[in-house]
């Protein structure tokens, strides 16, 4: 269940609580959320208590640089506050409820992801590496993907990191990392 970004200080959480109560309330079906950090981290209690089970906050990128040039809006979010608020959240939902999209190809270099990756898993959150897909039409529209010799060196070594701190996307009870349509990292935890 996502918001996109909307223009508010809750980061669409407010929303995101009403529409998790309200699906709750008609079938009990586990629900993952998405938004990004909000201005309070009260607002994970009240996702939770409304019924959502995991959470998603989306870094997309770990290199400051890349995350200005790529989407300078959300790059105005600082690391830091994302990391304040992934430790937040953790506390809430638990370790490895808490996870986040990393998009390769759009110019890390494995090692920041691999980096990035460390600081995340040390704290409880998965991190969803996903290679970068163009759309038609779009400002990326001919970005290219990375190919799978990026690709399948940085899956292993991510897996194996999953795998040494316990973190598995079949114990995350909803959301991207247990769908895993949009990434192999599964298959090598
Ligand atoms: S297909 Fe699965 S992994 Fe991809 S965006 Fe949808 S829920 Fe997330």
């Amino acid at each position: 269940m996502t918001t996109g970004t909307p223009n508010t200080s809750d980061r669409g959480a407010a929303y995101l609580t009403e529409c998790a109560k309200a699906v709750k309330a008609s079938v009990d079906l586990p629900i993952q959320a998405q938004c990004e950090p909000p201005d309070d981290f009260a607002w994970f209690d009240r996702l939770h208590a409304a019924g959502v089970d995991s959470l998603g906050m989306h870094l997309e990128a770990a290199d400051p640089d890349v995350r200005s040039r790529i989407m300078p809006g959300k790059a105005s979010v600082p690391l830091d506050y994302y990391f304040e608020a992934f430790a937040a959240a953790v506390r809430v939902f638990g370790r490895g409820q808490v996870s986040t999209y990393l998009l390769a190809g759009l110019g890390d270099r494995a090692e920041t992801i691999l980096a990035m990756c460390d600081r995340l898993i040390a704290i409880g959150v998965y991190p969803f590496v996903v290679p970068f897909v163009p759309i038609t039409g779009t400002p990326l529209a001919n970005h290219p993907s990375p190919s799978s010799e990026f690709m399948y060196p940085l899956y292993q070594q991510i897996g194996t990191k999953l795998k040494q701190a316990g973190l598995s996307s079949a114990d995350i009870k909803a959301g991207c990392a247990k769908c895993g349509a949009c990434s192999a990292i599964s298959q090598f935890e």
